[in-house]
């Protein structure tokens, strides 16, 4: 079976694209359908390699689909807060054991949250709220008590608690354990996900969550068998993270958080970066301060570096830290589309004199650093061309421009987002024949897309030669 789409906007110029056997088998101006081939009108579209975002956490995403938004823009005060939460808790059963998840909460909102402030607001149901930040959970008291975390129990660090030893409703860094808590039923359908994703011509992701397992693989290989999830999919995560058995999953980085209010000994890191070297895999080190990213490079120097090993974030990189990074040949991978999301927020809490350094563009490219982007969602918005805008733009909500000679034009734009997956910043070779067939046809030339760099331009997208989705 092959399908030939003509007359499409192509970087060599109008003409048609063969695909065979889920791969390009030949392009260019002068292609002739065979005989019995199916055949497509491009109309001029450009067809351009699938999009890679190479930083999602996929069950989070899912979950926050079924979720309650806990912050702004939906909610923006504690008035707000109570009102939405007691809506929410108006179908719930009393003692029932279905429990109304929050996320995206800000202390903006109503300060910092405890099980009491939230016995306040719903007392009958279990309640538990992520901060926006993704690591912090807080449950009221039907939550600790759904959950078993109780006075006295064998509790994890990150389980805080007050003077009496009593759980305060405050978890930090648990998901993971959290999640096994509560149990696989608690695992969001990823359907939906899958579907909005392709829709916006991702044909690839990078799940970036550090708890990823033996479970979370399950999870992913069952919703691409079932057709539910159509990219490709790199997934990070532990040490124990198996390698995955379905086709189009591999197994991608270490994933290690660093918090800069407690720092590992650097030799545990540099442990865990052999490690994981010798299982074939790089290390990727979340980093969004300056103290996070210096941990970073200093023990990626003291171990030694691979081609995979990466940044994720280094939202906070001063000209030093880019230039150790440059030396290190380490990869950063960015979130442009935090620029916009929390750009005012960084405009009235992180020093003036680091504003120039927040969520680098132009500055990384030009010191020669492999740049690769993701959306981080939920924490971010999934659409990877708002994000691809906001590298363009670099305005926040309120419109501030934020270090605007770090803009990007938008073919580099779109580069942070087409590099092989398994290799974000690296330059990807233009579409030629042999190459699996992951595409994205636009509804318009790539001249024009390239003004508005919008999802609703997405036509058609293709994995490996399949329609994961189209607008007809
Ligand atoms: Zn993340």
């Amino acid at each position: 079976m092959s399908l030939l789409i003509e007359n499409a906007d192509l970087p060599g110029g109008r003409g048609g694209l063969r695909i065979e056997n889920g791969r390009i088998a030949a392009l260019g101006p002068d292609l002739k359908p065979a005989a019995g081939e199916a055949r497509m009108d491009g109309a001029g579209g450009a067809l351009l390699p699938g999009l890679h975002d190479h930083h999602i956490h996929l069950l989070a995403l899912a979950a926050a689909r079924d979720s309650l938004a806990c912050g702004p823009p939906a909610v923006r005060d504690a008035a707000q807060l109570a009102q939405a939460l007691a809506a929410a808790a108006k179908s719930m059963r009393p003692g029932g054991e279905a429990w109304i998840r929050g996320v995206g909460y800000h202390e903006s909102v109503a300060g910092s949250l405890d099980r009491g402030r939230l016995d306040a607001l719903v007392e009958h149901c279990p309640v538990r709220i992520q901060h926006r930040g993704g690591a912090l959970w807080c449950l009221n008291s039907a939550g600790l008590a759904a959950a078993g975390i109780e006075a006295g129990a064998d509790l994890p660090e990150g389980c805080e608690v007050d003077a009496r030893g009593r759980p305060t409703g405050r978890l930090q860094r648990l998901d993971g354990w959290l999640r096994d808590r509560l149990g696989v039923r608690d695992a969001p359908p990823l359907g939906a996900v899958g579907r909005e994703l392709a829709r916006m011509g991702v044909t690839g992701l990078c799940d970036a969550t550090p708890s990823n397992g033996a479970s979370e693989l399950a999870l992913f290989a069952a919703a691409a068998e079932a057709g539910e999830l159509p990219q490709r999919l790199r997934i990070m995560g532990s040490l124990d993270l198996p390698e995955p058995r379905h086709p189009r999953m591999t197994r991608g980085a270490l994933k290690v958080m660093l918090d800069e209010d407690r720092l590992p000994p650097e030799s545990e890191l540099v442990d865990a970066i052999r490690e994981a070297h010798g299982q074939g895999r790089g290390v990727a080190f979340h980093c969004v301060t300056r103290a996070e990213l210096v941990m970073a490079a200093g023990s990626l120097e003291r171990a030694g570096t691979g081609p995979l090993d990466r940044i994720e974030h280094a939202s906070l990189a001063p000209p030093d830290a880019v230039e150790w990074l440059a030396r290190l040949g380490v990869t950063v991978v960015t979130q442009p589309n935090f620029l916009l999301e929390r750009g005012d927020a960084y405009r009235r809490e992180v020093e003036t004199r680091d504003q120039p350094w927040l969520y680098r563009g132009q500055g990384f490219l030009d010191a020669g650093v492999p740049l690769g982007a993701g959306t981080d969602a939920p924490f971010g918005n999934c659409d990877p061309w708002a994000a691809m805008r906001a590298a363009v733009e670099r305005r926040s909500a309120e419109g501030a421009l934020m270090a605007g000679g770090e803009a990007l034009g938008p073919e580099a734009a779109l580069a942070l987002f087409t590099s092989p997956l398994d290799a974000p910043g690296r330059p990807r070779g233009a579409l030629g024949p042999g190459e699996p067939a992951d595409l994205v046809l636009l509804d318009r030339p790539w001249p024009e897309a390239r003004q508005a760099l919008c999802a609703e331009a997405v036509r058609t997208t293709w994995v490996a030669g399949q329609i994961a989705w189209s607008r007809e």
